[in-house]
């Protein structure tokens, strides 16, 4: 299509449950192969793709370990997980052909690039796919930190924000059959009702910056490329 691209540049965050499909834990490879294929969609569309992942399915596994474990020391667990799930979605990407990088917070040598911004933006120029692994690289941060701080340096237009439902409800739509999405939220509305985005510190920092924030529902095919094209009315804008 001659369309112009509605972003020239996003930051997917994905969880670390969207790759355990239906799972408990782990990863599910088609589960994988599935979100890859969508990333490589929008990135031959000639969107710039930055991804963030997060390592619940991993780290759940572990969970018990870290009981009665230091904080910064079972965090800094949880941003090894995130590298596992970072290291099978490069693997997924490349099977298919794309060319990635995995940029790591939190040094890897033999493994990943250390996280260093003007490469991660030059990779993006030369149309890589960048993965930001090891989230924020400190303890007491989430993914979705990671995410919307990497969107700022970047430079980003918009982070995607995957989720197992369709955007923002008033009330849990599995429960409530009269529960309402809300098409579009500011950053104070998400802060003061505590609505499910993101947690409040990359709330803000989304909001301190202007940056735009898309919840979509990544278990329906297609929706990636849906929320990247602004193809139909998707999900919830938080701006
Ligand atoms: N984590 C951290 N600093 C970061 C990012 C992650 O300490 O900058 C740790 C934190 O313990 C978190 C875990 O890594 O619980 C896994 O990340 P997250 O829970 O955000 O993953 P998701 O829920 O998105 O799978």
């Amino acid at each position: 299509t001659t369309k112009p691209l509605p972003y020239k540049r996003v930051l997917l965050k994905l969880s670390g449950e969207a790759l355990m499909g239906e799972g408990k834990y782990g990863i599910h490879p088609p589960t994988l192969m599935g979100i890859a294929d969508e990333v490589i969609e929008v990135a031959q569309a000639g969107v710039e793709v930055a991804l963030v992942i997060g390592g619940g399915n991993i780290f759940r596994g572990v969970a018990g370990a870290t009981e009665g474990m230091d904080r910064a020391s079972a965090d800094y667990m949880g941003m090894l997980a995130t590298c596992i799930n970072c290291m099978a979605m490069q693997d997924a990407l490349e099977k298919k052909g794309l060319h990635t990088r995995v940029l790591s917070a939190i040094k890897m040598e033999q493994i990943a690039e250390p996280y260093i911004r003007r490469r991660a933006v030059r990779h993006l120029e030369k149309g890589r796919v960048v993965i930001f692994a090891a989230g924020t690289g400190n303890p007491y941060f989430t993914t979705d930190t990671a995410a919307s701080l990497r969107a700022m340096e970047i430079n980003a237009q918009v982070i995607l924000k995957a989720t197992k439902v369709d955007g923002v409800y008033n009330a849990d739509p599995k429960k409530d059959t009269t529960a309402r999405r809300y098409r579009s939220l500011t950053y104070m509305d998400v802060l003061k009702q505590n609505l499910n985005v993101m947690d409040s510190t990359a709330i803000s920092l989304c909001m301190d910056n202007k940056l735009p924030i898309i919840v979509f529902d990544l278990t329906l095919r297609g929706n990636i490329r849906r929320a990247v094209l602004a193809d139909g009315d998707i999900g919830t804008l938080v701006g």
